[in-house]
């Protein structure tokens, strides 16, 4: 295995990918721009990087880039002349970003030498930079091939979807998200609560920054024990613990999204026979269990369907705590 960091990534997570493009470069298939869509974190711009390598790497080994030469290197490195890259500055992609690559491209223009250019969050471009990247792909100087990534193509232009091949990346396969959760340091109980909450690497990230998603984790358990002991206090868990850790509408709905996943599994402990490891408050599990028996099937339905109002509330903007303590009010009397 190369110790290229993309070569590595690409392999790694989406092997039938990179391995297309490998084909592809080998057999001069390629088209002139592609839209490789996808989660953050599913290795868009690995392959991006690695279908570049074999474009121009001197030693490919079986059609595979080596990832050590010069080329390789310096493409890796970002220093490669002909492979240029854009970004957002700030908010957006601006069309002077586009009309500069333009121009560099036809500085450098070799006749027929080829060059790579590769946008990362492409759905950024503005209108006019869009256009004016349209007018680029569509009357190349000479051989271009471009990689537009993005991890939402609905916001891409359609004239833009309409000239590019569309790749529609995968998410990863639960047993490498696992891995990968493991490098993080997860605990391996959390690590369905986490794959409930998110297919993004990316964002399992973010959840475990500062220790927050262990902190919601526990809120959100504190809160639901106190309801199965019918216990008021679930009322004041929502200011005191839950509600210190909202900054942002993400944070309300991964909240929220924790509270509907410990009422799921005891519908999936009441009617699945789901065991410990398959739910995803793998540690409540024997307070799960004890309450599934203790309430009856109509009280769940109800609650369940609390949560899923609850839910729907949060789309119309009413005031966050709220929600929440009106929804624990509702639960709390569902169960008297
Ligand atoms: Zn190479």
């Amino acid at each position: 295995m190369s110790d290229n960091i993309f070569l590595n990534e690409a392999i790694n997570k989406q092997p039938n990918i990179v391995n297309h493009f490998f084909n592809m470069v080998n057999n001069r298939d390629l088209s002139h721009a592609y839209l490789l869509n996808g989660n953050s974190g599913v290795g868009k711009k690995a392959v991006a990087m690695s279908s570049t390598m074999a474009l121009f790497c001197k030693n490919k080994i079986n059609k595979q880039p080596c990832g050590k030469c010069n080329e390789c290197r310096r493409i890796t490195d970002g220093q490669h002349p002909d492979v240029v890259f854009i970004q957002p500055d700030g908010q957006s992609i601006k069309v002077e970003q586009v009309r500069t690559l333009k121009a560099e491209f036809s500085k450098r223009g070799v006749e027929g030498r080829l060059k790579v250019f590769i946008i990362i969050d492409a759905e950024k471009m503005t209108e006019n930079a869009a256009n004016s990247l349209l007018k680029f792909i569509e009357e190349p100087s000479g051989d271009v091939v471009s990689f537009l990534i993005t991890t939402n193509k609905n916001m891409i232009l359609p004239t833009i979807i309409s000239r590019t091949q569309v790749i529609d990346f995968p998410t990863l396969s639960n047993r490498f998200f696992d891995d990968e959760l493991k490098k993080i340091k997860t605990n391996p109980n959390d690590y369905n609560l986490l794959k409930s909450l998110t297919n993004s690497l990316e964002t399992a990230k973010n959840l475990m920054n500062d220790d927050w998603f262990n902190k919601a984790k526990s809120a959100v358990e504190n809160w639901f024990n106190y309801i199965c002991k019918k216990d008021y206090c679930a009322f004041t868990t929502i200011q005191i613990e839950i509600m210190p850790l909202i900054t942002d509408k993400n944070s309300k709905q991964q909240i929220i999204n924790m509270m509907l996943q410990i009422w799921r599994d005891m519908l999936s402990v009441k009617y699945l026979n789901f065991q410990k490891n398959e739910i995803d408050f793998v540690d409540d599990f024997s307070n799960i269990d004890s309450f599934v028996i203790e309430i009856s099937s109509i009280k769940l339905i109800s609650i369940i369907q609390i949560m899923l109002e609850c839910n729907n509330k949060m789309s119309i903007n009413l005031n966050f705590q709220n929600i929440l303590e009106s929804t624990t009010l509702e639960i709390l009397s569902e169960l008297r």
